[in-house]
């Protein structure tokens, strides 16, 4: 059991809702911090906004299957870090566009869970690593979540259709952690829970290849100051926004 007073600062139960764009990428992004975050009694719950349907080059599988088998993964994946909640938006993979639509339907979700931190990744990263370009998908789920959270989550003047006909009323969060991020100012230490990220990310199958391969490069992740391959340490960081209440 984590203490709630930790690197965080918190010192009640947190609800946090996790906004991102594909099955995976919250075991990718940020998994070793969700699974401390659960294990120290928060509730998280996650809001992927595509069905990850063009995540494959198997010329066997078609797109309805494959967004099939990654509900499936993912669902497993989700169990393994504590994460009992998902809400799917079933967006088409690699199309998506920071519309008032998808603005709308990441609103809806904020509204009905009213979560205290919300967690994405930050929609300015185009180049996270040498050598990688970041999906539009990831960059653009950034910025629908963004959005949604600031201004129009918390305003009534914004979707007021959501109060009138769904009884969801403004909602605003009280922080914001941006992951896959290149400047992150807050760095969290995920050691204790790094195997349960490996885990759940062995639970997609269809996206990692060849388990051990997979292992092996997860496992050179170990942050490379004051770490062994015998005694590695593992951290995943955030751009954190703390907003004024
Ligand atoms: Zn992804």
């Amino acid at each position: 059991m984590i203490d709630f007073i930790s690197i965080e600062g918190w010192k009640t139960k947190k609800s946090i809702l996790v906004v991102l764009a594909h099955p995976d990428d919250p075991e990718f992004f940020c998994g070793g911090t969700l699974a401390r975050w659960t294990k120290a009694g928060h509730d998280v719950h996650y809001c992927l906004i595509t069905n990850g349907n063009k995540g494959s080059d198997d010329p066997n599988i078609t797109p309805v299957e494959l967004a099939t088998l990654r509900e499936i993964e993912q669902k497993k994946a989700a169990e393994i870090i504590g994460v009992h909640h998902i809400e799917q938006l079933g967006y088409d993979d690699g199309m998506l566009i920071a519309d008032l639509q998808a603005r709308k339907d990441v609103v809806r979700v904020i509204r009905k869970i009213k979560p205290n931190i919300l967690v994405s990744c930050d929609p300015t990263n185009f180049f996270p690593n040498e050598g990688y370009i970041n999906h539009s998908d990831h960059r653009t789920a950034g910025q629908i979540a963004l959005d949604a959270v600031f201004p129009a989550s918390g305003n009534r003047m914004f979707f007021p259709e959501l109060i009138t006909e769904e009884n969801l009323h403004p909602h605003s969060v009280e922080e914001v952690w941006l992951s896959l991020t290149s400047q992150p100012d807050i760095n969290i230490d995920i050691t204790d829970t790094f195997e349960i990220k490996i885990k759940a990310l062995l639970e997609h199958k269809s996206q990692i290849g060849d388990p051990d391969t997979f292992e092996r490069r997860m496992r050179n992740t170990r942050h490379t100051k004051d770490t062994t391959i015998d005694n590695p340490r593992y951290e995943e960081g955030f751009k954190r926004f703390v907003f004024q209440k």
